[in-house]
């Protein structure tokens, strides 16, 4: 037993010595002129090991072509907020819950894209001669016509700009259609709509309007679940209207 060990141990001198021998062999000294040093490899670290990636929001969308880098200023006004809850169905769901949520997804799409967006109240100080490139204001329809499905959008009825004004409604309706897959209701525009308060508030040069999302009832799906959709075609709606303005800016 114990000569086993002195075996071993005699062993591991006879490895450390060769070691040594063949070590001292490839020092530089024993290079030949000329001969370039052997480079250092540096150790290279383990790569850290990435972590999962959070679980993100639902991206915010930037849409092309897109009107930056010249500065537009944009208000989107909530409808009912903070003022009263709009239309309420039956079993509570409101329309300013809607309205908020989908102003709230607009102004963060068009500041992605590079425009000064504002979130406004439905009677925001603001508004008393409001100066912006655009504004919309968005509310949504009652729970009382469960057949009615669809969408509408207007502007003031004497307008200053009816040219200018009538362009952001049409972008509007090809973006939010074009999104949501709605119809567009021409013929429910009511007077609330082309009568509106803001639009005798704003600016008259502000080019203005005001859209109905869609029907409590019938498009609730839409307005509750797929409000990203709905979000994203208002904004394609104003990003196409102001790419068309670039030249009078
Ligand atoms: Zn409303």
């Amino acid at each position: 037993m114990i000569g086993l060990f002195v075996f071993a141990f005699v062993l591991g001198i006879g490895y450390v010595v060769w070691l040594s021998a063949s070590a001292s062999s490839s020092t530089p000294s024993q290079l030949t002129p000329g001969t370039s040093l052997p480079t250092r490899v540096k150790a290279t670290r383990t790569p850290r090991p990435t972590r999962t990636p959070r679980p993100t929001q639902t991206p915010i969308p930037t849409i092309t072509p897109s009107p930056a880098p010249v500065h537009w200023k944009v208000g989107i006004v909530a409808g009912h907020w903070q003022n009263d809850p709009g239309a309420v169905c039956p079993d509570g769901l409101q329309e300013a819950t809607i309205n908020l949520d989908v102003a709230s997804r607009v102004v963060a799409i068009l500041q992605a894209n590079g425009i000064e967006a504002e979130l406004l109240a439905e009677f925001a100080e603001q508004l008393g001669g409001y100066r912006a490139d655009a504004f919309v204001s968005i509310h949504t329809d009652s729970c009382e016509f469960p057949d009615l499905s669809g969408f509408k959008v207007a502007r003031v009825a004497s307008s200053a700009i009816p040219t200018v004004e009538d362009r952001l409604v049409g972008c509007l309706i090809q973006g939010y259609a074009q999104a949501t897959d709605l119809a567009f209701h021409k013929d429910t525009i009511t007077f609330d709509m082309t009568e509106y308060h803001a639009f005798w508030e704003i600016d008259p040069a502000t080019p203005g309007a005001i859209i109905e999302l869609g029907f409590m009832d019938a498009d609730r799906a839409l307005l509750t679940e797929h409000s990203d959709l709905a979000a994203f075609g208002i904004a394609r709606g104003i990003l196409s209207f102001l790419s068309g303005e670039l030249g009078n800016h």
